[in-house]
């Protein structure tokens, strides 16, 4: 089947399998360009592991550190005319990049939230890897089950206490417009914090340490994020920033129970903002990306996940010193982003962009070409005319 992009708002239904492969292997030379991070991981989970900074983790877990890699992640296989969903060609274009450099490459594809899958994930890791020193927690999902009452939880993006309204823009057509969005109830509140927030990543590291499975002095990590105070109302004060407060959360109580232990330690990272599947269905923050991406381009400090993930790991996990936390105990890779500079040019921009301007004003050329990119169009040396192997059995 020839497989070309079907964009439908913030979600594109098509992915390209052997541009999801080549995607893989270009950020798979990043790493190795960059050359090896001493004293890195050497046995990593990656729950969150098929796309964006969960996929960078794995990757640079594995080709930077020369860890076995076990990922869980969630994705739709392809049907008879219909592809996968790009997860699903990341993690069999990663694993097999992994078994050709010699490295433990095991993934599992379902509901990271279900007591099977971590049952699963468990008897396998213990099996064939052994006890994990590195946990990376980066699931980001629409929806959640909970394992104890079945009740269905669904995440919102909404402003807590009063309406917001700001700019926005509909990346695929250009158009920049107003938006409004009522504050969320109580109970979508409390349902944004279960999917979004740190109890399943309790519950993973709870079932790691039962099963005696994590590695004396492990390390476990969950991404985050806070931005500039344009985006507060919707992201840091609203529904997912009380989730990602009880992430904090989570990673105190997690940290103590590795102590516990001997050295081991828990943390949140504040990343970069960046295109990806879960970023791009918040209202406002694809502008402010676009915007962003301008100004960090043409400072030359732009980074992508591999970027970040390879500093995360390099500068900060597996420097052979402390951690440089900021005061609540966060790690933070958004410097670059928050610099004073970068901001105060955000700032500036921010009130003239319009659909006339939108071009001018902002990278939405590098936007769309990077929202392209996570469903493998647009890669160098892909044949998009040939006809592909949806099952990508070769
Ligand atoms: P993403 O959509 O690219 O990746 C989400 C991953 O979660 C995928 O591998 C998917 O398969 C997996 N997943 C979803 N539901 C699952 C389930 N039920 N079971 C198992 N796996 C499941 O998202 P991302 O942007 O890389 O986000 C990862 C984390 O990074 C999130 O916590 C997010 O808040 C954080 N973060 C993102 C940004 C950004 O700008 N993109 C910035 C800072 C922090």
């Amino acid at each position: 089947m020839i497989v070309r992009p079907k964009v439908r708002g913030f979600f594109c239904v098509t992915a390209h399998p052997a541009g999801c492969a080549a995607h893989i292997q270009e950020q798979i030379d990043q790493i190795r360009n960059r050359g090896p991070i001493q004293n890195g991981p050497k046995r990593a989970l990656v729950i969150g592991a098929s796309t964006g900074y969960g996929l960078a983790s794995r990757i640079t877990a594995a080709f930077g550190s020369g860890a076995g890699t076990f990922g869980v992640y969630y994705d739709r296989p392809p049907a008879e005319d219909r592809p996968a969903t790009p997860g699903w060609y990341n993690t069999i274009a990663f694993e097999r990049a992994a078994t050709a450099a010699g490295l433990y490459a095991r993934s599992l594809n379902g509901d990271a939230f279900s007591d099977a899958i971590k049952n699963q994930a468990i008897d396998l890791i213990g099996r064939e890897l052994g006890p994990i020193d590195l946990v990376v927690y980066s699931v980001a999902s629409p929806r959640r089950v909970h394992p104890r009452t079945g009740a269905i939880h669904k995440s919102v993006i909404k402003p807590v206490g009063q309406p917001y309204t700001n700019k926005t823009v509909d990346t695929d057509l250009g158009i920049v417009s107003d938006i409004t969005i009522e504050p969320a109830t109580a109970e979508e509140i409390a349902d944004t914090v279960a999917v979004m927030g740190g109890e399943d990543w309790e519950l993973w590291m709870q079932a790691l340490d039962r099963a005696g499975l994590l590695a004396p002095g492990a390390t476990a990590v969950a991404y985050s994020y806070i931005g500039p105070e344009v985006t507060w109302p919707i992201y840091r004060n609203g529904t997912i920033g009380l989730a990602k407060e009880d992430l904090e959360r989570a990673a105190r109580r997690i940290d103590a129970m590795l102590k516990a232990h001997g050295p081991g330690r828990a943390l949140v990272s504040i990343n970069k903002a960046l295109v990806t599947q879960a970023s791009s269905a918040i209202p406002v923050v694809p502008l402010y990306i676009a915007v962003l991406y301008k100004i960090m381009k043409a400072q030359g400090t732009h980074e992508g996940c591999i970027d970040q993930i390879q500093r995360l790991f390099s500068t900060q996990l597996y420097n052979g010193r402390a951690l440089a936390q900021d005061d609540g105990g966060r790690v933070r890779l958004d410097d670059r982003e928050m610099q004073p500079e970068v901001q105060r040019q955000i700032r500036e921009i921010w009130p003239r962009v319009a659909t006339e301007n939108l071009d001018e004003l902002t990278d939405i050329q590098g936007y769309r070409a990077e929202f392209l990119k996570l469903f493998g169009f647009g890669l160098a040396g892909v044949d998009y005319d040939a006809d592909v192997d949806l099952n990508m059995t070769s």
